[in-house]
């Protein structure tokens, strides 16, 4: 049957008294890319902000493999069992395109996908990153006015997601693997800048010495960096997400980072200058579609790029005409 139509006055209400199937509509609606939705959807979003921004947020990243869905099971269940309330979504632009994604999946989270205390929303598969990481950040809205006081977002590593997610988050966790000599190899150049704690997973059976060596090697490593936050220093931790060992120190390390950063008065600005810069975002790539979908702009751009390829003019040129094409005289 044809689903009931909800007014802003039916989501409102109704992700405000954690109704479930509301919640996941009002996802779905502030996913979409269509005009008419998203208006509506920027009105729930204006009277839903003033019961958000209560949640922990955390960011969670790593390899394929390092054993994200694992750990965050265990995480999200040591929580839900100590009283939180816990939503687990997930970046991941390559979803739409591998046709389905491979985060934020319930069927890898077996026990916490039942747990009625929590909720995961898998990636949305909006395509571009910027379209999946404006998703995201309203659907955090959603969530947090629901109730969820804790919110988990995993990504993996695809080209700049995990800088986007970070921005996102109060608290930016790397998953790393014990491993014995190479271990700063399979990292990603700049994943350490950002990171305010790593976590050396499998530190169970005959990895756990492999793991403090590991976890000693990446103390080292962080020792050198340029400290990015002045009010905190990254810290590294090891646990076995599979045998649920060392979660609560992970756990206490968040809350940690909070209360320091809350002690400097920086954690109000951090958020701030999130939201500041996720205008931006918004507007640079709102721009760039306009700009792309202009008509005048599509029909000048191959012969100018051709030009451009030949030298018969030069890029500033071109770009000149590009942006007069598109209405911009003085640019
Ligand atoms: P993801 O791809 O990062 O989400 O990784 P998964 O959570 O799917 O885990 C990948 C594999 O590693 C699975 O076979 C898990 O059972 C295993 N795994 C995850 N965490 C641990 C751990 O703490 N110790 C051990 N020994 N294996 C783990």
């Amino acid at each position: 049957p044809r689903r009931r139509t909800l007014s802003v006055d039916d989501y409102v209400a109704g992700v405000r008294s954690g109704d479930r199937a509301v919640i996941a509509r009002a996802i779905t609606l502030v996913e979409s890319r269509k005009p008419a939705h998203r208006e509506l959807a920027q009105e729930m979003l204006v009277r839903l902000l003033p019961h958000a921004g209560a949640a922990h947020r955390v960011g969670i990243t790593g390899v394929p493999g390092v054993g994200k869905s694992t750990f965050i099971e265990a995480l999200g269940k040591h929580l839900t069992g100590s009283g939180h309330k816990v939503a687990v979504l997930a970046v991941d632009p390559t979803s739409g395109r591998s046709g389905g994604s491979i985060l934020g999946d319930k069927t890898r989270m077996t026990d916490l996908g039942q747990d009625e205390n929590a909720f995961i929303r898998p990636s949305p598969s909006a395509g571009t990153l910027g379209g999946v990481a404006r998703a995201t950040r309203e659907t955090m809205v959603v969530v947090e006015a629901a109730g969820f006081d804790v919110v988990l977002v995993e990504t993996v590593g695809v080209g700049q997601s995990e800088v986007t997610v970070a921005d996102m988050v109060d608290m930016f966790m790397v998953l790393m693997l014990p491993g014995a000599g190479d271990e700063l190899q399979g990292i990603k150049k700049g994943i350490l800048e950002i990171a305010d704690m790593l976590v050396i997973n499998k530190a169970d059976g005959d990895n756990k010495d492999r793991a403090q060596r590991a976890a000693r090697e990446y103390k080292g490593a962080l020792h050198i960096l340029q400290q990015a936050d002045p009010d905190w220093s990254p810290r590294v931790l090891t646990c076995s997400a599979l045998v649920e060992q060392g979660i609560d120190e992970v756990w206490g390390t968040v809350k940690e980072h909070r209360q320091a950063l809350e002690a400097a008065g920086s954690f109000e600005r951090k958020r701030a200058g999130q939201q500041v810069r996720w205008m931006w975002a918004m507007v640079r790539d709102r721009l760039i579609g306009a700009l792309e979908g202009h008509p005048e702009v599509k029909a000048l751009v191959p012969e100018l790029e051709a030009a451009v390829v030949d030298g018969d003019t030069t890029p500033a040129v071109a770009a000149t005409r590009i942006l007069e094409a598109f209405g911009l005289d003085h640019a």
